[in-house]
């Protein structure tokens, strides 16, 4: 499917909207027509340029059927009538209060056909937005470290805007300004045949060069909204990380990156807008200078008698034909509007397209209990290239703790990341009670275990919302005792608002250690029988960093735990420490077994200790 068709196809259901909106716009266009038509009589009264006879001819209604002429003889048979009872000056006003009517239609039929377009517009929007944001959340987690975080919301925002002014201008090019040019034309050639002709041979000229100039547009349009994915990007990033830049004094530095990417966008548009503006004059200029042409061709026709086309007709003719311009000129503006949209739609149909990298399998199983073990066989790793996991062999029974340590780098995460599946192995197999985890579906995979990162993650929402998280029917006599467990009642009580105090954007109306602790009774309020714990008690006060472990030793009880530890003080009753170095498991046993080893965890001991 094209990619236009794809966004139109946003637009269902389309029998609400098409029909509807093609109805009142030809109304629309019939009525602003006939309010030029009515110039005619007008001309005709203000320059007596009739005389009684002829009137008569045109209000004779016999021997036509119902059409435009008819129509018009009706119109004639009132004039006269006017005209005859109360002279001239009431004729004058018969004719300004038809024009008028005939307007107020116009309009209003106008106005009822963009209300359509309207609602058309914003639903398919709506649609859109919705869909992108549903697709892009399903993606692997791999795509948001490879992919820009700035990228993804331009897309969402500034491309799904660019699409929306497209689509609007591209419906109008596609039924009404061809549908005005038709009716307008079929006007123009029903008064005068001649001419119409004649002017026929300007529009494709004009038609050819505006095009020209809006193909060169759509390259430059792609370039722009990447320029503007990466200012996203680069503010989102500064806002985040204010406090690194201000104790770095960064603040110029940064500023010169910013205004580099602010320049490139700069002269990209401008570049734009060389071309862009250039379609409007140009076409404008074309324009008069037809008409002026035509008012010569056509003038010297009726001056020498070479036409039944008396001057009123030709005026009105003039008239009609210049109003065939700006529809003319609306498709062209429209083309290059279609052309920027059609690079906006490019980049969302690629977000959308997407397909998740870690999937179920066709027959995957449900699994809804943890009964014995985790093993890992054989497993190895690579993000790109290089190998990140090797060889990791480990059996974690049910009801162990066991801790990953080892230097930054060494691939703990890593490892800890391929048991909820973010990331699935490259080599070996990892398997719950003996079921590989890629035969498991993954929602009731994810449903065993509980992620306690090093960085919580908190919404702005309430302190409650936070802990029953993506629980909506959670009780709030739950989201108490879980609270109770992770040391965190006794604060939110204490804050203005207590449960439902909100939390602000990413917590950051709380403490690091609050913050903790809140996602800590997130963890028991899921009650998985598996934790994966990423420790973050350095950032802490001792104070704090009591109430937190205290915390995660309540939550660990009685749960099969994977803690990557930082801290090796805490994990001294784990049951198995691994220690890893470059992706591999160099030594492992208990806290005394590794001890007497006097190997890198003795070393890594000593270093801590100091
Ligand atoms: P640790 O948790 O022990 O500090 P990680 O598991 O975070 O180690 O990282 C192991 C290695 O994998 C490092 O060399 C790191 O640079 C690399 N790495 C981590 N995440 C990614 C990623 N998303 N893409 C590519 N490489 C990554």
């Amino acid at each position: 499917m094209s990619t236009y068709g794809r966004i139109i196809s946003f637009a269902k259901p389309y029998h609400r909207y098409f029909p509807r909106y093609v109805v009142f716009a030809f109304l629309s266009i019939i009525f602003g027509l006939v309010n030029l038509a009515l110039l005619k009589p007008l001309f005709q009264v203000i320059f007596e340029t009739e005389t009684e006879e002829e009137l008569l001819k045109m209000a004779d209604t016999t021997g036509l059927s119902f059409g435009k002429d008819y129509i018009e003889a009706l119109f004639y048979q009132k004039f006269i009538a006017f005209r005859e009872a109360n002279g001239p000056n009431s004729a004058l006003i018969y004719v300004s209060i038809v024009i008028g009517i005939s307007a107020l239609f116009s309009n209003l039929f106008t106005y009822i056909s963009n209300v359509i377009m309207g609602y058309m517009r914003a639903d398919l929007i709506e649609k859109l937005r919705n869909k992108v944001f549903n697709n892009t959340s399903k993606l692997h987690l791999g795509f948001f470290a490879g992919e820009r975080k700035g990228d993804i919301m331009s897309r969402m925002t500034n491309d799904v805007q660019e699409i929306e002014v497209t689509l609007v201008s591209s419906i109008k090019v596609f039924f009404r300004e061809p549908a005005t040019i038709i009716i307008y034309l079929t006007f123009l050639f029903i008064t005068s045949v001649q001419l119409t002709l004649f002017t026929l041979v300007f529009f494709p000229i004009m038609g050819f060069i505006i095009s020209e100039i809006v193909k060169k547009l759509k390259k430059k349009a792609i370039l722009s909204q990447e320029s503007l994915g990466r200012i996203v990007n680069l503010m989102d990033e500064v806002f985040g990380g204010m406090r690194v830049i201000k104790a770095f004094n960064a603040q110029k530095y940064i500023g010169g990156l910013f205004e580099k990417e602010t320049e490139t966008y700069k002269k990209i548009n401008v570049s734009m807008a060389r071309k862009n503006e250039l379609a409007s004059p140009i076409s404008q200029f074309l324009g008069i200078s037809v008409v002026a042409t035509l008012l010569v061709v056509g003038g010297n026709l009726v001056l020498n008698n070479e036409t039944d086309l008396d001057g009123a007709s030709l005026l009105v003719y003039i008239i009609v034909f210049s109003q065939i311009l700006t529809p003319a000129k609306g498709i062209s503006q429209s083309f290059s509007n279609i052309q920027r949209g059609m690079a906006s739609a490019e980049r969302i149909f690629k977000l959308i397209d997407e397909e998740p990298k870690i999937q179920d399998k066709p027959n995957a199983q449900i699994k809804s209990s943890f009964d014995t073990n985790i093993a890992f066989k054989e497993v190895g790793f690579v993000y790109e290239k290089e190998p990140v996991l090797s060889d990791i062999n480990v059996t974690v029974n049910k009801g162990q703790t066991i801790a990953l340590v080892g230097s930054s780098g060494a691939g703990k995460s890593t490892l800890a990341d391929l048991v909820p599946r973010f990331y699935d192995t490259t080599l070996g197999e990892i398997s719950i009670d003996g079921i590989p985890i890629k035969d498991i579906e993954i929602n009731s995979l994810r449903n065993l275990m509980g992620v306690v990162t090093q960085e919580s993650i908190l919404f702005n929402d309430s302190v409650a919302r936070n802990i029953a998280f993506a629980m909506p029917n959670a009780k709030e006599e739950d989201i108490i005792k879980a609270a109770k467990i992770a040391n965190a009642h006794e604060f939110i009580v204490n804050l203005e608002g207590g449960y439902n105090a909100s939390v602000g954007e990413r917590g950051g109306k709380l403490s690091g250690g609050q913050r903790q602790r809140i996602s800590i009774a997130r963890a028991i309020m899921k009650n998985p029988p598996i934790l994966i714990l990423d420790e973050a008690t350095s950032a802490l006060d001792t104070e704090s960093e009591k109430l937190v472990q205290e915390a995660l030793t309540n939550l660990m009880k009685n749960r099969t735990s994977i803690v990557i530890a930082h801290r090796l003080s805490t994990i001294q009753h784990a049951d198995l420490i691994l220690v890893m170095d470059k992706g591999r498991i160099v030594e492992r046993g208990n806290h005394e077994d590794l001890i007497t080893q006097k190997g890198i965890y003795h070393k890594l001991i000593n270093m801590q200790a100091v």
